[in-house]
């Protein structure tokens, strides 16, 4: 038995106050209708969780594991790395005289930025590491650095707003001397290859610490594979060794190729027990705090990707990795609706996707590896506890 576990970034709402009360979604009520409902917490009650640490939950890991978001970005853009490597995100920025005018660059083109990492990646250089930058989208991008004794307690270059001086990057303790003034001699060097380009520094922040981590196969016995299309959950997925394909158009927003990413699921059913499919826009519209585009995304999930999965997989998870209520604009603590599908899934009485009936559902609360493992027995892959 194969399972499609179907995260939807941001699910959650305020119960009661729900845009899920409003609405009607046909193929996840059907869901609902004919399986179990219930409420997850992908990383305890009461706590807001960013995405990164969300997912390591869902995957059945904790924060002992957390590496910081820089290496996962990292990770997620395809940068194989090694333990002890120190990774960053990465912003291009207009500055002069130190001072940051624009720290995104008035949003660079993509090629453009493939233009510079090509210069940084030719001219930089610091003897005895190896230092690797890579331009995502936009602005966005990752270094890493890689070398003996490093250490991530170092602090941001970036000063997080136009307007302030571009920050030397300090050391947290006495062990990070070393590392803090290599990253001031990157910062350095990588002024003079830009000078004179409309993005002209590079600004660092959110240093982590890539680490070996058991792998999600080691873990729990189940081969699994990730369908998403921000890096940053690639870079979770590829940072518990669970493979994660870059999908033609999946975008992480609305206009992503849900296509492409069903008929990625699809494929990917054969060699896998359980598949992550990872669906960003309905986080968005929360953060900006657009209630009809929240709907309007559920709609479009509900229509483009649910039907394609029913027909395909034996057991269905579908829950989010955390609340982003529109009225908050931002992750909350608030309840994410569960739904458990599949013939050994079992049935209640559940009739409508909103997180008050998903409150009265059989499978009660959940938290953290706790879905996991049910996951792995609907599928017929648990172990016995004792005799
Ligand atoms: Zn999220």
């Amino acid at each position: 038995m194969k399972s499609a576990f179907i995260i939807i970034d941001g699910l959650g709402n305020i119960p009661g106050k729900s845009p899920l009360d409003e609405i009607e979604l046909k193929n996840i009520n059907e869901l609902v209708k004919n399986g179990r409902a219930g409420i997850y917490y992908s990383v305890g009650k009461g706590i807001v969780p960013g995405s990164d640490i969300a997912h390591l939950y869902i995957f059945g890991y904790n924060f002992e594991h957390y590496c910081g978001r820089g290496p996962l970005e990292a990770l997620g853009l395809g940068i194989k790395l090694q333990k002890g490597d120190i990774a960053f995100r990465t912003n291009f920025a207009l500055i002069e005289d130190d001072v940051v005018l624009d720290r995104r660059a008035g949003r660079i083109k993509n090629e453009y930025a493939k233009e510079l990492e090509k210069k940084i990646n030719e001219k930089l250089s610091i003897k005895g590491y190896e230092v690797i930058f890579k331009a995502s989208n936009e602005h966005r991008g990752v270094l890493v650095i890689r070398g003996r004794g490093l250490s991530k307690d170092i602090t941001d270059t970036d000063p997080g707003k136009d307007g302030l001086k571009m920050q030397k990057c300090l050391p947290k303790n006495e062990g990070a001397k070393k590392t803090a003034e290599i990253v001031n001699r990157i910062s350095k060097q990588i002024k003079e290859i830009l000078k004179g380009e409309k993005a002209n520094a590079l600004l660092l922040r959110g240093a982590g610490e890539h680490k070996d981590v058991e792998s999600f196969e080691e873990k729990h016995g189940l081969k699994a594979e990730m369908i998403a299309g921000g890096s940053l959950y690639k870079g979770v997925a590829r940072y518990v060794s669970i493979e994660a394909k870059d999908i033609k158009g999946a975008t992480g927003d609305i206009n992503s190729n849900y296509k492409e990413k069903l008929k990625a699921a699809i494929n990917a059913k054969e060699k896998n027990d359980v598949v992550f499919i990872h669906l960003k826009a309905p986080d968005n519209y929360g953060h900006d705090g657009n209630k009809e585009g929240k709907i309007k995304a559920l709609e479009k999930i509900d229509k483009e990707i649910i039907k394609g999965i029913m027909d395909n997989f034996e057991v269905i998870v579908l829950t989010g990795d955390h609340a982003t209520p529109w009225q908050l604009k931002r992750h909350s603590s608030h309840p994410v609706p569960l739904i458990a599908y599949g013939e050994t899934v079992g049935k209640d009485d559940v009739k409508h996707f909103s997180e008050l009936h998903m409150l009265k559902g059989s499978l009660g609360i959940l938290e953290r590896d706790e879905l996991i493992k049910f996951v792995k027995d609907w599928i017929n892959k648990s172990k016995k506890l004792g005799s």
